[in-house]
């Protein structure tokens, strides 16, 4: 029923030489994947050309890693959905934790640039997930709740179809640690439900929801096999053509 998503979050890494050695790499292993499979990158903003460029004839889509909820005008520094949209992407990351954490981002403006997506019909991948410490004080539920519903807040049923859920545990980031598949599960299993809630059980049986924390070819597997993992936002292991083509085959 639901198509898996693999995406890869670059981050801050590979400019448009580097994107374009590790899209070549890429192409080379996965210019066609399984029908039941999407694939996407999200390379930072100066390489979203190239990425576009080299990917035009393969089934892998190009998104971004954010953007601004202001149509355009004097916010220098920034990028509108109208540009991502006219620069070929199909997607785009809002709200990671590095972005909450390091630039500010808060559940109003995570909110307004999920409305600014779908303008645009970029499909939103809006990030949730808790850090250790909340983890530890058993927050953790009432956070994504929290997260998830401020996200949300103002779209529609029909516009909620298009929206993916990453949940990303902070603690999981770039640590080595990845939340088990019991634990990813749960939580899935609980976003589900709050989408349900919120929406109904139809909107909410057909909306992907990512798992992103440290996922690899080796944890891949037990990950994608839980029921309510719908793919991933694959951050480190992305930079690599070889263990980001094995995931891909992997969700085959
Ligand atoms: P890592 O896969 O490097 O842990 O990053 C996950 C992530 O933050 C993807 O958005």
């Amino acid at each position: 029923m639901r198509r898996l998503l693999i995406a890869g979050n670059w981050k801050m890494n590979c400019g448009p030489y580097d994107a374009a050695e590790l899209l070549e790499g890429l192409k080379a292993r996965k210019a066609e994947v399984d029908e039941q499979v999407d694939v996407l990158v999200c390379p930072p903003f100066v390489s979203i050309g190239m990425a576009v460029k080299y990917l035009y004839d393969t089934d892998i889509q190009v998104g971004a890693q954010n953007l601004h909820f202001e149509e355009n005008g004097a916010y220098t520094g920034e990028i509108s959905g109208s540009m991502l949209a006219e620069s070929g992407c199909n997607y785009v990351i809002i709200g990671h934790s590095e972005r909450r954490q390091y630039f500010g981002e808060t559940d109003d403006s995570v909110n307004k640039r999920t409305q600014k997506a779908l303008e645009h019909k970029l499909a939103p991948i809006i990030c949730v997930g808790e850090s250790l410490k909340q983890r530890k004080a058993g927050d953790h539920y009432d956070l994504v709740k929290d997260q998830v519903s401020a996200a949300l807040e103002g779209i529609s049923e029909e516009q909620v179809l298009d929206v993916v859920i990453a949940y990303e545990p902070i603690w999981a980031i770039g640590t080595g640690e990845t939340a088990s598949p019991e634990q990813a599960q749960e939580m899935h299993e609980h976003i589900r439900k709050i989408l349900a809630d919120l929406y109904n059980q139809e909107a909410a049986d057909s909306i992907n929801i990512l798992y992103g924390g440290s996922m690899k070819p080796a944890n891949a597997q037990e990950l994608l096999s839980q029921p309510d993992v719908d793919g991933g936002l694959i951050g480190g292991a992305s930079l690599d053509a070889d263990s980001f083509s094995e995931i891909i085959t992997i969700a085959e």
